[in-house]
């Protein structure tokens, strides 16, 4: 048999994710790194290691809050919020009280802040949700709250900073602003070289074989809506631009003409 070869470099077959990694089913796409204390596709892990890197020379310390999550974590989270074992909180970031809503309520209430187990980007391995352990003081946490990132947040050195260098390195923010879904998450950046194929790849056909047969509380509010919940919880984020799909200052192998000298 002919072993399976895969193509040394960006951009050139890794970045293609199949459906079990897609849908967060195996941790075969991911690798643990005790260092940085995360687990990400091999090539955002560069990535971040070299963006972690520059953003130190700003006197950051970048960290990573979140990385990759697999289904049943997922899956955990959702059954738990819509089963009021952890607190669901309304758009202004306030409890809600569950007996009083309906199925359709409270999975539309999850949505704003969780994915559905199969749709998080975070399965991908691509995402990490970031903060600045040096703008800590002793003893204090990093809530991930849009505040911390505004103009007089504790991260708003580091907010500046990926505003201005991130692209160069790959990443993104797919959820920068309020689109009908997803609240903004100033903290959560994505690898585009890889996410961008992932995105396309998860369809809302892969989504809902993704949860067939799966023990999901509320199913009976999802599964008539999973279209809808697919266009404006997965499909409706910001796009990566050309600089972070071309990643320059990784020294990627494909330039595209435009960022060729002339
Ligand atoms: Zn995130």
């Amino acid at each position: 048999m002919m072993p399976h070869v895969r193509p040394q470099g960006y951009l050139q077959g890794m970045d293609l994710l199949d459906f079990e990694q897609l849908t967060g089913r195996t941790r075969s796409h991911v690798r643990e790194l005790n260092e940085l204390q995360c687990t990400l596709h091999p090539q955002a892990a560069q990535a971040f290691v070299a963006l972690r890197a520059a953003a130190a020379t700003a006197g950051l310390d970048l960290a990573a809050a979140s990385s990759f999550r697999d289904f049943g974590r997922q899956l955990l989270i959702w059954n738990e919020k819509y089963r009021g074992r952890r607190p669901l909180l309304d758009l202004a970031g306030a409890p809600l009280d569950i007996s009083e809503m309906s199925a359709a309520e409270i999975v539309r209430a999850i949505l704003h802040w969780s994915a559905l187990p199969g749709a998080s980007r975070h399965h991908w391995g691509t995402e990490i949700d970031v903060i600045d352990r040096a703008a800590l003081g002793p003893g204090q946490h990093a809530q991930l709250i849009p505040a911390e990132y505004g103009a007089e947040g504790v991260f708003r050195q580091l907010d500046q900073w990926l505003t201005e260098h991130a692209a160069g390195f790959g990443f993104f923010r797919p959820y920068d602003r309020d689109r009908g879904g997803v609240q903004p998450e100033p903290w959560h950046l994505s690898f585009a070289p890889v996410s961008a194929a992932a995105l396309t790849a998860l369809t809302a056909e892969v989504l809902a074989q993704a949860l067939t047969g799966v023990d999901l509380a509320g199913a009976e509010a999802v599964w008539p809506q999973l279209a809808e919940i697919h266009e404006r919880y997965v499909r409706a984020v910001a796009a990566p631009s050309k600089l972070a799909l071309a990643a320059p200052r990784l020294g990627m192998k494909r330039v595209s003409p435009a960022a060729r000298p002339s």
